[in-house]
């Protein structure tokens, strides 16, 4: 997916400024930047939690979109349920189990049987290792095992783009380490990746792709290991990464 010349303004705020990048599939694209420059801004904008004012969207060879024009409620179903959003404080139904929380999508959105969906549901929960859990309900989870349902909930309808936002901030480091080792597997199996972290250890470890910003604008994009090479480092991006570690 790719947005090209995007603004976008909150009242006379403009948190935005001609932002172009292209998240390649099958790789993993990981923000990073200070607080308030905008990561959770272009996350929101990829899935239309946000929409800019102005600029173009290519998500793939079916959807382009303008941003300055009304969206259709066929683009914007498209787009939602081809790019599955983890949030930082996991957003899972509190009133349904694990089970139920993974198979309403598909069921209500996709339309699957219920036990196609289930079927899936229980592999995804095998693969995130919380076969266990698919009966309990979400407040009896650890915030890493809960996490980690989220991810599968994502993966349950199968789109094209994973965006997790800040998916490890909430949580304990050890618990943190459970969530990360799941997604270095997703990315080791080619799934698509745009991942927000202020963790850099784990950014350079999943990383095909870096994209730095700061106050709105983007001031490196490229591939991970350039981005922690301290050769040619920009003297701003120096003083991010210590200022982190
Ligand atoms: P953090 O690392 O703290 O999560 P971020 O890089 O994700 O920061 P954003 O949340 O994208 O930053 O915010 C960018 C700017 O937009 C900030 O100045 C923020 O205050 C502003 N902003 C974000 N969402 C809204 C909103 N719904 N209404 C008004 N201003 C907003
Ligand atoms: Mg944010």
């Amino acid at each position: 997916m790719k947005l090209k010349h995007v603004n976008k303004s909150f009242g006379s705020n403009q948190v935005l400024t001609d932002i172009n990048l292209e998240i390649p599939a099958g790789q993993v694209t990981v923000l990073v930047g200070p607080s308030g420059s905008g990561k959770s801004t272009i996350l929101r904008s990829l899935n239309l939690l946000e929409q800019p004012e102005s600029g173009h969207y290519e998500f793939d060879e079916h959807l382009q979109i303008d941003f300055s024009q009304p969206l259709s409620k066929k683009d914007l179903l498209y787009l939602r349920q081809n790019t599955g959003m983890v949030f930082q404080d996991y957003n899972l139904f509190s009133h349904l189990n694990i089970l139920d929380n993974i198979t309403a999508a598909p069921r209500h959105v996709l339309k699957q049987s219920k036990a196609a969906a289930e079927a899936t549901a229980k592999k995804l929960l095998a693969k995130v290792n919380l076969a266990d859990k698919a009966q309990s309900l979400p407040d009896q989870l650890s915030g890493g095992q809960a996490q980690r349902v989220a991810i599968a909930r994502a993966l349950a309808m199968n789109p094209k783009f994973i965006l997790l936002d800040e998916p490890t901030s909430a949580l304990d480091p050890e618990l943190e380490a459970e969530v990360l080792k799941v997604l270095l597997q997703l990315a080791k199996e080619k799934q698509s990746l745009v991942i927000v972290t202020h963790n850099l250890a784990f950014a350079q470890a999943v990383a095909d792709k870096i994209i730095f910003v700061e106050a709105g604008q983007i001031l490196y994009d490229g591939p991970g290991t350039a981005f922690f090479s301290e050769e040619n480092q920009h003297p701003r991006i120096k003083r991010f990464i210590s200022s982190m570690t």
